[in-house]
């Protein structure tokens, strides 16, 4: 009797889901319209904008203290001159939704996600930035190869689409970042540099870049890039994520994350 009933409710079920192939992967209802995305409306309207009370002007580190900012509102990093970037701009808090969709996008390999996620990233861009073209942050090419998709070049496509800003490919990874885990901060900082070259013969003369990536989690790597750029010529470098790693909470909070350099 059980088997028989549980067959019979598995049956209709079956037959959905050969037409409406999945459930969301966020919170496990079932799509109720066949779509391209296989996350529900109410998940990918989920992740709110980061919400601090003090955040450096530059970078946008929340602190929990306005101790942690100088009278011009930037962090100590910023005011050494040590970031690199002139400014860094992202949408929400790498947590809950808007974590696990980056980790179905970057993961499971949902490229259509980068679109929405794209979206979402240009709601924490202010409209009074000037900027002339759009770079990524690259990815190792055999670990690019292995994946299939760079997360980072997805999300510059949809940008410069969504803005008319043209995309350059101006840096490669020169090598496989060695394990960020248990260095200190120089030593993250000097491990990032060493990994990045600007692409031969790129000449940005005065050109503002917007350095796009998935998620901002110590900087070390936007840091990289955007020295990088300087170097070549840019005059300005802002960096566009779509979340940021939200330090002030408490470290058992912290999720344990893929590897990912
Ligand atoms: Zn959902
Ligand atoms: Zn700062």
């Amino acid at each position: 009797m059980g088997l028989l009933a549980s067959a019979e409710t598995q049956f209709p079920r079956n037959l959905l889901t050969a037409i409406f192939p999945e459930d969301c992967r966020v919170c496990g209802d079932p799509l109720t319209e066949f779509q391209s995305i296989p996350v529900c409306a109410r998940c990918l309207s989920a992740p709110r904008p980061f919400l601090a009370d003090y955040a450096c002007h530059r970078c946008g580190t929340p602190f929990l203290h306005e101790s942690s900012l100088d009278d011009d509102g930037c962090c100590r990093l910023c005011r050494g001159g040590r970031r690199g970037f002139d400014a860094c701009f992202a949408y929400g808090d790498y947590s809950g939704e808007l974590r696990q969709l980056i980790h179905i996008l970057k993961y499971e390999g949902v490229a259509s996600l980068a679109k929405p996620l794209a979206s979402l990233m240009l709601r924490g861009l202010p409209r009074d930035v000037a900027l002339d073209a759009v770079a990524a942050v690259p990815m190792h090419w055999w670990k690019r190869y292995r994946r299939g998709f760079n997360q980072a070049e997805l999300l510059a496509t949809e940008v410069s689409r969504a803005t008319g800003l043209p995309r350059l490919s101006l840096l490669r990874r020169a090598r496989w970042m060695a394990a960020q885990a248990g260095l200190g901060s120089a030593e993250r900082r000097r491990n990032a540099t060493a990994a990045f070259s600007l692409m031969p013969r790129r000449t940005l003369s005065g050109r503002r870049i917007l350095l796009v990536d998935d998620v901002f989690t110590t900087g070390a790597t936007a840091m990289a890039c955007a020295r990088l750029l300087k170097q070549g010529g840019a005059s300005y470098v802002a960096v566009l994520t779509i979340a940021r790693v939200d330090r002030r909470a408490p470290a058992p909070l912290y999720q344990a994350e893929p590897r990912d350099d």
